[in-house]
C-alpha cells in the first residue's frame, strides 16, 4: 500500500525557514549587505587596475568588523593627559629597547643616515612609538578594516582610497592577504604607514622586489627615512628644545603656529633649559606649551613639523623628538609634568562648564569640550578670587565653584563660544592628545 504523505513536511519545513528567519534576520540582512557593498566597490578597484581575481581573492567570505566600527567611534570619556600619554611612551623599557635597536641595526642606519639625512635615533624613536619596535603591529587585516569602515559608512571617505591602494599592494604581492594587518584605521607594519603613504613612500632596502613593512626590518626603517625625508626632514638639525619661560610669561597668549626666529623667542627671554646656546639663531620655532605654565615648554622646529607628517598630534610628535633624545644619552625632561591636579572628566568639565554659565561668566550650553570661551572664563574667575591666572579647569577650582552660590541676577558676559574648540581638554592650545590604542588619521594628509 502506497502511503500518501501528507505535505506535513512542507509545512515544518516552511514554518522553520519562518522561524529561522524571525530569529535571525539581521544576521542575513547584514550578511546581504555587505555582500552588496562588496560588489560596489569593485567598479574603482578595477578602474586603478586591480584584477577581479585579487579582488575576489580579496574579499572570500567578507563579513564587516563591528570591532572596526566601535573603535573607529570610540570617544574617550576621560582623554590622557600629555604628561600620562608621554611617560608610557617614553618610558625606561622603551627607551632601554630603542638603545638596543640601535646597537642591533648600527649598519643598517648608518647607511639610511647617509641616504636620506635622518637622524638614527628619530628613526627608531618612530619605530619605538608606531608600533613597540614591531611587536604591536596591530592585528587586523586591512582589507577587511577599510572595507568595513566604507560599507558601515564610518570614515568611509577617508577608507576608500586606502581600500583601492591596499588591494594594489596585495596584487603586486609585497605582503600575503593573511599577512597585511595592521590597526583599525589601516596603519600596517612596523611604521603603521597607511596604504597611500607606503604606495608612495614605502622602500625595497634588502632589494628582494618587495616593500615589506611588515616583516622586514630593513625595508621598515628604510620607509620611515624615506617618509621624513620627503616630509621636510632637514640633516643635522634637531626637533627642538625643552625651554624655560621668563617669570610672567602666558605662552596662552601665543598662538601655538606663530612663528618666530630663535633670536627673537631668545630676546624674550625663553632660553634653553640646560642653559646651551641655540645653534642657529635665525631657525624659526613656535612655542609648545601643553600645559601652560604649569608643565615643560618647548621650542619646535621645522623638523618636528616633518614628524606631523607622520601622525598630526603634537603631543605624538614630541614623544617622538623627546623618545629620540633620551636614545641619544639625554636625560629626562627638566621641568616636571602637573601632578598636583586631577585632569577632569568628562561629566566634572561639563558640571565646570555648567557653574562658569551659572555664575554668569559665559554662555551657552555646556559640552564637556574646553574650548577658548571656557579657557577664558575660567580666567575671569580666577581673577575674581585673586588666585593665579592659567585658565586651567583644575579639581581645585571646580570644587570651589560648587561650593559657591552663584551670583543672584548674573549678567552674562559675551563670550567666543561657537568658535572651533581647538583647544584641548587640558587646555592644551591646539594640542589633540591620541587615544592610547588608537590611530589619529589621516596619517599623511592628502
Ligand atoms: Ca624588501
Amino acid at each position: 500500500m502506497r502511503i500518501v504523505q501528507k505535505p506535513k513536511s512542507l509545512i515544518l519545513g516552511a514554518g522553520a525557514a519562518a522561524l529561522a528567519l524571525l530569529a535571525f534576520p539581521a544576521e542575513l540582512f547584514a550578511v546581504d549587505k555587505d555582500q552588496a557593498c562588496v560588489q560596489s566597490l569593485w567598479p574603482a578597484a578595477s578602474a586603478a587596475g586591480v584584477k577581479r581575481e585579487t579582488f575576489d581573492r580579496a574579499f572570500q567570505g567578507f563579513a564587516s568588523d563591528p570591532e572596526v566600527v566601535e573603535q573607529a567611534n570610540f570617544q574617550p570619556e576621560y582623554v590622557k593627559p600629555i604628561g600620562e600619554y608621554l611617560d608610557r611612551l617614553v618610558s625606561d623599557k622603551r627607551i632601554e629597547t630603542g638603545k638596543q635597536k640601535l646597537a642591533e641595526n648600527q649598519a643598517l642606519l648608518g647607511s639610511l643616515e647617509t641616504r636620506y639625512g635622518v637622524d638614527r635615533n628619530v628613526i627608531v624613536a618612530i619605530w619605538g612609538v608606531e608600533s613597540n619596535y614591531g611587536t604591536q603591529p596591530g592585528s587586523k587585516n586591512v582589507i577587511r578594516s577599510l572595507a568595513t569602515l566604507i560599507c558601515t559608512n564610518t570614515k568611509a571617505k577617508f577608507a576608500r582610497p586606502q581600500l583601492v591602494s591596499a588591494l594594489k599592494i596585495l596584487q603586486h604581492g609585497d605582503v600575503s592577504l593573511e599577512a597585511m594587518n595592521g590597526s583599525w584605521a589601516g596603519a600596517m607594519g612596523h611604521t603603521q604607514f597607511i596604504p597611500t603613504t607606503y604606495s608612495s613612500y614605502a622602500i625595497d632596502q634588502d632589494g628582494d622586489g618587495k616593500r615589506d613593512i611588515w616583516g622586514n626590518i630593513p625595508d621598515a626603517l628604510a620607509s620611515t627615512a624615506s617618509y621624513l625625508r620627503v616630509s621636510g626632514w632637514r640633516a643635522g638639525e634637531t626637533w627642538g628644545y625643552e625651554v624655560t619661560l621668563p617669570k610672567g610669561f602666558d605662552p596662552k597668549r601665543v598662538g601655538q603656529n606663530t612663528l618666530r626666529s630663535l633670536g627673537e623667542w631668545q630676546k624674550i627671554g625663553i632660553v634653553r633649559v640646560n642653559g646651551g646656546a641655540y645653534p642657529r639663531l635665525a631657525d624659526k620655532a613656535s612655542l609648545f606649551a601643553p600645559e601652560g605654565t604649569r608643565g615643560p615648554s618647548f621650542l619646535v622646529l621645522n623638523n618636528f613639523r616633518a614628524i606631523l607628517h607622520y601622525n598630526v598630534a603634537w603631543s605624538y610628535a614630541l614623544a617622538v623628538g623627546h623618545l629620540s633624545d633620551r636614545l641619544k644619552g639625554y636625560g629626562p625632561l627638566v621641568h616636571p609634568w602637573p601632578t598636583d591636579e586631577t585632569h577632569l572628566s568628562l561629566e566634572q568639565r561639563t558640571e565646570f562648564q555648567r557653574l562658569l554659565i551659572a555664575h554668569g561668566l559665559m554662555t551657552g550650553e555646556p559640552d564637556g569640550v574646553i574650548g577658548p570661551a571656557t579657557l577664558e572664563a575660567v580666567k575671569t574667575y580666577q581673577r575674581s578670587k585673586g588666585l593665579g591666572v592659567d585658565g586651567f579647569p583644575s579639581l581645585t577650582l571646580l570644587k570651589a565653584l560648587q561650593s559657591e552660590a552663584p551670583p543672584a541676577n548674573v549678567e552674562a558676559q559675551p563670550t567666543a563660544e561657537g568658535q572651533p574648540a581647538n583647544i584641548g581638554q587640558d587646555g592644551a592650545g591646539g594640542l589633540a592628545p591620541v587615544p592610547e590604542g588608537t590611530t589619529t588619521i589621516p596619517r599623511k594628509v592628502n
